[in-house]
């Protein structure tokens, strides 16, 4: 797409579903280097109002493109690749926030950073979240924490929710459920354990595939161990996403694949509650 039509696709969306590619093709290799590098310009698939499950109160998200996942289950595809998403300018992304800042924290609520994977632009995220905490706004990332070594202590810091996506706890289901290895994931975890920084955990419950009894119960006992995190939420798989595998030519291996029962959501629930964590 070029420049003159990608200018014109908003920046709001109505939800992460809506299907975006090719918004940043026009941003010369050199140019995403360098913004990769010093977080000048970000790539975002949009951003969206009035979200109740990315983190306490009310939130603003802003879902960033490029993840080195490539989760069998994703619902966002499309977000996999840095240049499918809007060239924002870090300036712009501020402004953005800044535009409902003071709902942001009358309603109890704050800004959060997703994707995608956001830390696969972390000087981006970085830059933007001292710009969101020094409005005094609530901040959260939801990360598979893969790339949680580009943070420094004091840049964790200032994040004063992570909300991580666990994909398994076993190196061999993460390689099954993700094509890669879950061993930075831990490390970062026992890293924001270590500066007791607030953490919650997400598990996607997929039939046949994540509902393992013995790799929640693994999952559920790390959590545990970890001493800071808050709430577990189970989520249940859906096929919300499963238009955009097709669209994007990927071939989708739960095409067949039914949701959870609530009898296998309140099975896995209850591990994670008997494990004494707080889960839903
Ligand atoms: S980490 Fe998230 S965005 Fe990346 S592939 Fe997995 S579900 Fe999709």
């Amino acid at each position: 797409m070029d420049a003159e039509t990608a200018a014109k696709v908003r920046l709001e969306a109505k939800s992460p579903y809506e299907m975006r590619v090719h918004l940043g093709d026009h941003v010369p290799d050199m140019d995403v280097k360098s913004a990769l590098k010093s977080g000048d310009l970000g790539f975002l698939h949009s951003f969206t109002t009035g979200s109740t499950v990315d983190g306490p109160g009310i939130r603003l998200v802003a879902w960033t493109t490029a993840c080195m996942f490539r989760c069998r289950y994703c619902h966002n595809p499309d977000t996999w690749t840095l240049k499918n998403g809007i060239p924002v300018p870090l300036e712009r992304a501020i402004e953005e926030v800044r535009k409902y800042a003071n709902g942001l924290k009358a309603m109890n609520g704050g800004f959060t950073l997703s994707g995608g994977e956001p830390l696969m632009q972390d000087r981006f995220a970085v830059r933007l979240f001292a710009a969101v905490k020094a409005m005094g706004v609530h901040t959260a990332i939801e990360t598979n924490g893969y790339y949680g070594h580009n943070l420094t202590d004091d840049e964790i810091r200032s994040i004063d929710l992570v909300i991580l996506d666990m994909k398994a706890f076993t190196r061999e289901q993460h390689e099954a459920v993700t094509g890669l290895h879950n061993e930075d994931v831990l490390e970062f975890c026992n890293r924001l354990a270590a500066l007791k920084r607030p953490m919650w955990l997400r598990y996607v419950l997929v039939p046949g595939l994540t509902d393992i009894p013995e790799e929640m119960e693994a999952v559920a006992s790390f959590g545990a161990s970890l001493g800071v995190v808050e709430r577990v939420e189970i989520l249940p798989f859906h096929q919300l996403g499963q238009y955009k595998w097709e669209r994007l030519g990927l071939e989708y291996s739960l095409a067949a694949t039914d949701p959870p029962t609530n009898e296998g959501v309140a099975k896995a629930v209850a591990i994670f509650r008997d494990a004494g964590l707080r889960a839903d």
